[in-house]
């Protein structure tokens, strides 16, 4: 176990667990509390180094492990995370402010995709192919090599273990940078799992660094010629400086950003189902999520009645403390998240929306919050804001609603509540998003789903089959059986 009563953690390399290179530590807080939920080791790029040759050390006998054998740890890995059901959710709490609601789904979600990536080891089938030149000609697929996976805090569990799981159920070995918000759930802990469902050592190693000081790590993880594979899960602007960089060094990288997704009430809708669809794709885990509705677009006839029943619904959403079973609204991640939303909605305020619900902060949290008349030049209107706010809009037509959804440089989910699920399906094909529920809000996913964004929201797929050719790479093999005459 890294955790000594004192809550300490070390980084996870090659095995073992160890300090930073130069010692330090940071302290990990409870955001609601502020409390030292953890000191973490506080490493840099000297212990990235030595995380990423752990990494390739291990990778030969790794990807010639027999499937059987990744598939049995993977299976186990899930077993172990279950026994600690109660633990964990109540670490989601503590490290990331997570409700009770939303810890027990990552608790269900991440047991399934471990057993589904379990099934991975068996899935890089490859092909023979028609050759005009009569070799036998064979399409292979093969682990890459070392992986660095880059995680954020907000689903901590869910996202950490989808970086790294199908990386290594394929073969790969692996380099994980947990955020600094959740350095434990979000990443040391798969150490600790992993390390009892009987992974080798090196084959999985984890990086933390005190906050703020991510940057020399995902430097030596973009930069290092032995990694040759990275996924990235975060905001847009590090997406961007992280996909800049990955080109300069020709790594391809998975990138899974942030959105400002819309959902659409056509009004045919159902109106207590729109009105609960609405409450929870915006509130859910305190709109912290990258899936968050980000705006309503409602038609006109309905609007009046929809837009005062959310308006009272999100006035009862209770606000505090997220080991209380009924809190919906918990704190947000640390203090600059908290002002940022701030700013956003004293801007938005400030230009003409109107505040119909929330606008204001309770300690570290920040009311459920539901504006309309947001202007197109308020920055809540342009980039995402990762907190409980939600822009409503009135439009004239279904076909207005899709032109202002896709008006935005994002486009990773989106809803369109409607009866009519055949227009439904067809306007789903319109908008511009990586992913559309019909006849449901934005958030959802599970394991075996091609999940992903398009635009300024990323581009590859975590889940689902794309995952093998995101963490693979496809080889051509052909075998000349006899001898055939050269030209010269
Ligand atoms: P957020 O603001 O929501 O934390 P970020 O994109 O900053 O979103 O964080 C997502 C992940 O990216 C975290 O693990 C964070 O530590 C990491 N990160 C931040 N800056 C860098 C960087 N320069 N290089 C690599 N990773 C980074």
């Amino acid at each position: 176990m890294a955790a000594t009563a004192a809550q300490e953690y070390r980084q996870f390399i090659g095995g073992e667990w160890v300090g930073a290179a130069d010692g330090s530590t940071f302290e990990d807080h409870d955001p609601y509390t502020s409390e030292v939920v953890a000191t973490v080791a506080a490493g840099g790029g000297e212990d990235a180094r030595r995380a990423i040759e752990a990494a390739a050390g291990a990778f030969p006998a790794w990807s010639a492990t027999p499937p059987a054998e990744r598939q049995r740890i993977f299976l186990d890995a899930a077993d172990a995370l279950e026994r600690r059901r109660d633990e964990v959710v109540d670490l989601l709490a503590r490290e990331t402010g997570c409700g009770f609601g939303f810890g027990m789904f990552q608790m269900g979600f991440v047991p399934g995709l471990l057993r589904q990536a379990a099934a991975l080891a068996y899935a890089p089938i490859g092909t023979v192919i028609p050759s005009d030149m009569g070799a036998f000609s064979l399409g292979l697929r093969k682990p890459v090599g070392v992986v660095g996976a880059i995680a954020p805090w907000n689903a901590a569990l869910i996202l950490s273990a989808r970086a790294i799981a199908a990386p290594l159920a394929l073969g790969n070995t692996v380099v994980l940078k947990p955020s600094e918000w959740s350095p434990v759930v979000g990443g040391l802990i798969w150490g600790e799992i992993f390390t009892e469902a009987g992974l080798p050592a090196g084959v999985l190693n984890i990086v933390t660094h005190a906050p703020g000081a991510a940057g020399p790590i995902g430097d030596e993880l973009v930069a290092h010629a032995a990694v040759r594979r990275l996924n990235f899960t975060g905001s847009t602007n590090t997406g961007r400086r992280l996909a800049e960089a990955a080109g300069r060094h020709l790594k391809r990288i998975v990138l899974e950003l942030g959105g400002y997704n819309p959902l659409i009430v056509l009004a045919d809708a159902d109106l207590d189902y729109a009105v609960d669809a609405s409450t929870f794709g915006a509130f859910l885990h305190q709109g912290q999520i990258c899936m968050s509705a980000r705006r309503i677009l409602v038609e006109r006839p309905i609007a009046d009645e929809f837009v005062e029943r959310l308006a009272v619904k999100t006035r009862t959403l209770k606000v505090g403390n997220p080991k209380e079973p009924d809190t919906i609204i918990g704190p947000l991640i640390n203090e600059d998240a908290l002002a940022t939303v701030k700013a956003r909605v004293e801007d938005a305020v400030a230009k003409g929306a109107r505040v119909l619900a929330g606008g204001e902060a309770v300690g570290p949290c920040y009311r459920a919050t539901l504006l309309a008349d947001v202007p197109d030049d308020a920055e809540l209107a342009q980039v995402e804001t990762f907190g409980p706010v939600v822009a409503v809009e009135v439009v004239d037509s279904a076909e207005e609603a899709i032109a202002r959804a896709n008006a935005t440089s994002y486009g990773l989910s989106s809803g369109i509540l409607t009866t009519d699920l055949d227009r439904g399906l067809a306007l789903a094909q319109q908008l511009d998003a990586g992913i559309v529920h019909v006849n449901d809000q934005p958030v959802g996913d599970e394991p075996q789903m091609p999940f992903g964004g398009v635009k300024d929201s990323g581009f590859g797929r975590f889940g689902g089959q794309a995952v093998i050719d995101e963490f693979t790479e496809l080889r051509w093999i052909t075998v000349q059986s006899g001898s055939h005459p050269f030209p010269f």
